[in-house]
């Protein structure tokens, strides 16, 4: 089986976006995730500070199905969308730098109940200075005093049935917060009310333990980046490919995680980063219920566990190639040693 494939090849074939989680520590990153890719939201859990990159590959008919409510007629023409969140704790820096660099589009989730906090502030820098869009995420409104859950509705409607109280507090803390935005330079208002998309960034309330929002949250992203970037998530056949994460798993040696960007991997390929090698196995980062296990070829975009030989001079960060048949071995390493300095050099600034 292949992964990733478009229902309807033959159209301009897209890749699935890559979008990834930003935001304070604590904010609700790692729990936005999890609502957004299990069917059914679990209660309760508690939260931790979460040590890796951890990605989902969430297939187009469950974003179908998450957003049905809304009854929006766009069609959607991306295979998926693959979510990355990117570790909130100081001591990862570098690692979130590093994946929302390979990032097509950004969720920047705020804690409505905290405001703009000095990673929130460092994750809108970051995304400035890539020009990576993005759409807010004000989470935790169910913490809003009076809240009336409305388990996975859009918030459109679990808005409606609030008290005034708690429309009213809403009201003003979204007032607060698009002020602190301001004070960052930037433009920003509730998504059902911003009518200059593009120049002002748009706010969807969420809550990750209820589900208020997700459909909104979910639809706004495909539409967005449907509408804006055809060309970057254009399919190609060229491999795009980038290490993660360098893992030593018991039982299968040292593996590398790697985000692929554009293009198909296959099992057998030739690989040359600083290693050179070849593929034995290729598994995705999957949404439980896709069930787990390798596959002989994955199409972008993707998050990879790769097995083979050798990995353990990968370094994270750089680029893998991949040999075909017309290739120069030689030229190709030339490449990655130009591609290893580049980000020796970014890691002696940081
Ligand atoms: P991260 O550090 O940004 O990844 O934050 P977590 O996802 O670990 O969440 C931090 C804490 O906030 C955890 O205890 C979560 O259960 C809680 N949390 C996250 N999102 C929500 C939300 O929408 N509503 C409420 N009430 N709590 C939330």
């Amino acid at each position: 089986a292949v992964i990733g494939k478009n229902e309807k090849e033959g159209e301009k074939t897209l890749r699935s976006p890559i979008c990834c989680i930003m935001g304070h520590v604590d904010s609700g990153k790692t729990k936005l995730l999890d609502c957004i890719r299990s069917t059914t939201v679990q209660e309760g859990e508690a939260g931790g500070i979460t040590q890796q990159i951890s990605a989902s590959y969430i297939p187009v008919e469950h974003i179908r199905e998450r957003t049905k409510e809304l009854k929006a007629d766009a069609k959607l023409n991306v295979p998926g969308l693959l979510v990355i969140d990117t570790p909130g704790h100081e001591a990862f820096n570098n690692l979130r730098s590093r994946g929302s660099g390979l990032c097509d589009i950004a969720i920047l989730v705020v804690d409505i109940m905290h405001g703009l906090k000095p990673q929130t502030i460092e994750s809108i820098n970051l995304l400035r200075m890539r020009k990576t869009e993005f759409i807010v995420a004000l989470n935790k409104v169910d913490r809003l005093y009076g809240w009336k859950t409305c388990r996975n509705t859009p918030i459109g409607k679990a808005m409606k049935q609030q008290s005034k109280d708690v429309q009213r507090e809403f009201d003003h803390r979204v007032t607060q917060i698009i002020t602190q935005f301001k004070e960052q330079g930037l433009n920003t208002e509730l998504y059902n009310k911003n009518k200059e998309r593009g120049e002002t960034y748009s706010i969807v309330p969420t809550s990750a333990i209820s589900g208020e929002g997700i459909p909104e949250l979910l639809l706004l992203l495909i539409q967005w980046a449907q509408k804006t970037m055809v060309k970057k998530l254009t399919y190609n056949s060229e491999v795009q490919c980038t290490v993660l994460e360098v893992k030593v798993i018991q039982g299968c040696g040292t593996t590398v995680d790697v985000v692929l960007v554009n293009g198909v991997l296959h099992e057998g390929d030739e690989i040359i980063g600083p290693i050179h090698t070849t593929i034995r196995s290729l598994t995705p980062h999957l949404m439980k219920e896709l069930g787990g296990g390798a596959y002989k070829e994955i199409k972008a975009a993707q998050v990879i566990k790769i097995t083979a030989q050798n990995l353990e001079h990968a370094v994270a960060g750089t680029a893998l190639y991949v040999v075909k048949p017309d290739d120069d071995v030689e030229e190709i390493k030339e490449l990655v040693m130009d591609d290893m300095r580049n980000v020796m050099s970014r890691i002696d600034k940081s």
